[in-house]
C-alpha cells in the first residue's frame, strides 16, 4: 500500500501487506561463473539455469507468490477428468468477478490464443490490436491472419508522463474500420500492455474502442493476463474512477468486451489459462478445440488443484493490498534508477521495470540487438536475469533481414509479492554500475536462430571480447565481492 504515512509525512514507497512464510534459497555466483553460465546459455537469458540466477526478473509468468489460502485451497481439488466441483466452483467466480457465462479452460495463455484464433481468425483476415505480444500475433498469423497495432503514438514514446499509453488510437481504429470492414475478425485489447513496458489503457479508451468496434460488427476481445496492474492504474490515475472498489471498476471493464481470456500464470497467480464468454455458437466451437487440444471441458489441460488456486487467486486480485506490490516495486526501482541517470522507460508501468536499451547502449549498432547484449551484461554483472523485449523478439522480414523493433527495452519483472525492497536496491546499485561503464558492453550475434519465436532458443555470441573487459572492470571496482 502506499497510503501509509512515515512520521515525516510523506508516504512510504512501499509497504509489504503481507510476511514472509515459506522461503526459497537463492544463489549469487562470482563473476568467473557467471561468465560461464550466461556463455553455456547463449547469452540468452532464457536459457540460464535457475540454481545460477540470482533475482530471477525474467518474467512474472507462474512465478508470483501463492498466498496460504491458496495452497489450503489446492488440497481440497475435486479431481474427477470430467465434471469437477472445482471447475463449476471456479466458473461460478468469473461469473462474479466478471459477469460472464461461460468459461472454457486452456492450459496457459497461449493456449486460450490458439483456441480464440482457430475459432475466429479466417485466412486473409486481420486482428486489431493496441499492441501485440509474441504468441498473440503468432496464432493470428499461423491461422493465415495480420495483426494490425492501432496503438497511440504516445505509447512509443520512451520517455513520458502520459498516464495510459496503452490507448488505442480511435482515429486509426475508424479509418481502419472504414477501409477493411469486412476483413476484421476481431479488435483485441491488452490490458497492461506487456511489450511497450506494462503501460496501461484507460476504462475510457476501452469504452469508446469497444462503442466503435459494436457499432461496426466487430467482436471485441480482452487480453486480461495483464488486468491486475491495470486495475492499480486506473484506480490510482484515471479520475472518474477514483472511489470505486477494484471489484466495481472490473466489472465495468467486462461489460465492454465480448470475450475475455488471461494467462492464469499472471493474473490469479498459479498456472493455467481461462476464456470467458457469453455467446453459446463461439462457446460450442471452442468446446470442441479445448477437448482435441487441451483435455476435457472441466480441465482444460489445468490440473484440478491449479483450478483451486486460481479461484482464491482471482478473489484477492480484486484488492488492493494485493494489486498494489507489484505497481510500487516497479516505481521504486524506476524512481531511483532515473534519479542515476539511467535511461529508462516512464511512467512506471506494470509487470516490470524496463530499461530503454536504444538509449542505454546507443554505441552498439542496432543489428548487434542492443537490448540482447544488455541483458546478457546485467546477468554476468549482476545474476540478475532480465528479459529482451527488441529486436531479438521480432520474427525476420520476409527477405531474411533483421526487422528493426521500434524499442529495444530489457525488461526487469517484478513478479507479484516475491522481492524485498532491499532485493531492489541491489538491483538498483549494479544497474546504476553498469550504465556508468556502460560503454564496455558490445554487441552479440545468432549462432543458432530458430525459425519460430527465435528469442526462446536462439543462442547469441559476443561480436568482441567485451564481456572479459566487462569482467575485469567488475573485479577492479567490486574487489572480491559478488
Ligand atoms: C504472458 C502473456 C500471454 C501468454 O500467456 P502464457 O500463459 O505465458 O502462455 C498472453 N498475453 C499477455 C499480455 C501476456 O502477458
Amino acid at each position: 500500500m502506499n497510503n501509509i504515512k512515515k512520521t515525516n509525512g510523506q508516504n512510504f514507497e512501499m509497504l509489504e501487506m503481507h510476511k514472509v512464510k515459506i522461503i526459497k534459497k537463492i544463489n549469487l555466483l562470482n563473476i568467473d561463473e557467471r561468465l560461464t553460465a550466461i556463455t553455456n546459455a547463449g547469452n540468452n537469458t532464457f536459457l540460464l539455469h535457475n540454481k545460477d540466477i540470482f533475482l530471477n526478473m525474467l518474467t512474472d509468468s507462474g512465478v508470483n507468490a501463492m498466498s496460504d489460502a491458496q495452497q489450503a485451497a489446492s488440497m481440497i481439488a475435486d479431481d474427477a477428468y470430467a465434471g469437477s466441483e472445482s471447475f463449476f466452483k471456479l466458473e461460478k467466480t468469473c461469473q462474479e468477478i466478471f459477469g460472464k457465462k461461460f468459461l472454457v479452460p486452456a492450459h496457459q495463455g497461449r493456449a486460450c490464443e490458439n483456441i480464440i484464433c482457430k475459432t475466429l481468425v479466417k485466412a486473409n483476415t486481420f486482428a486489431l490490436t493496441n499492441h501485440h505480444f509474441t504468441t498473440t500475433k503468432a496464432h493470428v498469423e499461423l491461422n493465415g491472419g495480420k495483426m494490425i497495432e492501432l496503438l497511440a503514438n504516445e505509447g512509443f514514446k520512451p520517455e513520458s508522463t502520459n498516464p495510459f499509453k496503452g490507448n488505442v488510437d480511435l482515429k486509426k481504429l475508424q479509418d481502419f474500420i472504414s477501409k477493411n470492414k469486412k476483413n476484421i475478425s476481431f479488435m483485441r485489447i491488452e490490458a497492461g500492455t506487456n511489450l511497450i513496458g506494462g503501460q496501461p489503457v484507460s476504462l475510457e479508451n476501452m469504452i469508446k474502442t469497444c462503442e466503435l468496434c459494436k457499432k461496426n460488427n466487430i467482436i471485441t476481445i480482452l487480453d486480461a493476463s495483464l488486468l491486475t496492474d491495470n486495475l492499480y492504474f486506473i484506480k490510482i490515475r484515471e479520475n472518474k474512477y477514483k472511489n470505486m472498489n477494484i471489484s466495481e471498476i472490473t466489472k465495468i471493464i467486462s461489460k465492454q468486451f465480448d470475450i475475455i481470456y488471461f494467462s492464469a500464470r499472471k493474473l490469479g497467480s498459479a498456472r493455467g489459462g481461462c476464456i470467458l464468454l457469453d455467446d453459446k455458437k463461439i462457446l460450442a466451437t471452442m468446446q470442441d478445440l479445448v477437448t482435441l487440444y487441451e483435455g476435457f471441458i472441466t480441465y482444460g489441460g489445468m490440473s484440478i488443484s491449479e483450478l483451486e488456486m486460481i479461484n482464491i487467486g482471482l478473489q484477492e486480485a480484486m484488492t488492493m493490498e494485493m494489486i498494489s506490490h507489484g505497481p510500487m516495486s516497479i516505481k521504486f526501482l524506476v524512481d531511483q534508477l532515473t534519479k542515476n541517470g539511467v535511461p529508462m522507460i516512464t511512467p512506471a508501468g506494470g509487470l516490470g521495470c524496463h530499461l530503454n536499451a536504444m538509449k542505454f547502449c546507443d554505441h552498439i549498432p542496432k543489428e548487434q540487438y542492443r537490448a540482447g547484449s544488455l541483458a546478457a551484461a546485467i546477468y554476468l554483472i549482476s545474476g540478475i536475469a532480465g528479459m529482451e523485449r527488441g529486436t531479438i523478439s521480432e520474427e525476420r522480414n520476409p527477405d531474411g533481414t533483421d526487422h528493426i523493433a521500434n524499442m529495444e527495452l530489457v525488461r526487469l519483472a517484478c513478479p507479484r509479492r516475491i522481492f524485498t525492497k532491499s532485493q531492489l536496491e541491489f538491483v538498483i546499485d549494479r544497474i546504476t554500475w553498469l550504465y556508468k561503464n556502460r560503454k564496455l558492453i558490445g554487441g552479440l550475434k545468432f549462432k543458432f536462430e530458430p525459425k519460430l519465436l527465435r528469442f526462446f532458443l536462439g543462442k547469441l555470441e559476443p561480436t568482441s571480447k567485451w564481456q572479459e573487459k566487462l569482467v575485469k572492470k567488475f573485479k577492479d571496482d567490486f574487489k572480491g565481492s559478488l
